[in-house]
């Protein structure tokens, strides 16, 4: 039988509710990079899993290069544009 709220001690309430909190995640050292990882995953840094890769993750350097070559291919865009039209004017 269940007991109201109010008939129950505080103690008795927070006694129970005691188990329903958050608990603390495991973290290992991660075999390949060192880094703490939770147990039973990939590495979500490195993409190893007891000592082999499982996925090839992109490194932040590769993405930064892309970014970069985009921008590059921009700016000579419009450079290129502008260049002809003040030939053209000087020409007048
Ligand atoms: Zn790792």
């Amino acid at each position: 039988m269940s007991v109201p709220s109010k008939r129950r001690p505080r103690s008795e309430a927070g006694g129970r509710a005691f188990h329903l909190r958050l608990k603390k995640r495991m973290l290992i050292a991660c075999s390949h990079c060192k880094k703490e990882i939770p147990t039973h995953r990939v590495c979500p840094f490195c993409g190893y899993y007891k000592g082999r890769e499982v996925i090839h993750i992109k490194l932040k350097k590769e993405k930064g290069k892309k970014h970069k070559e985009k921008a590059d291919q921009n700016e000579k865009v419009p450079a290129k544009e502008n260049k002809p039209e003040k030939k053209s004017k000087e020409k007048k």
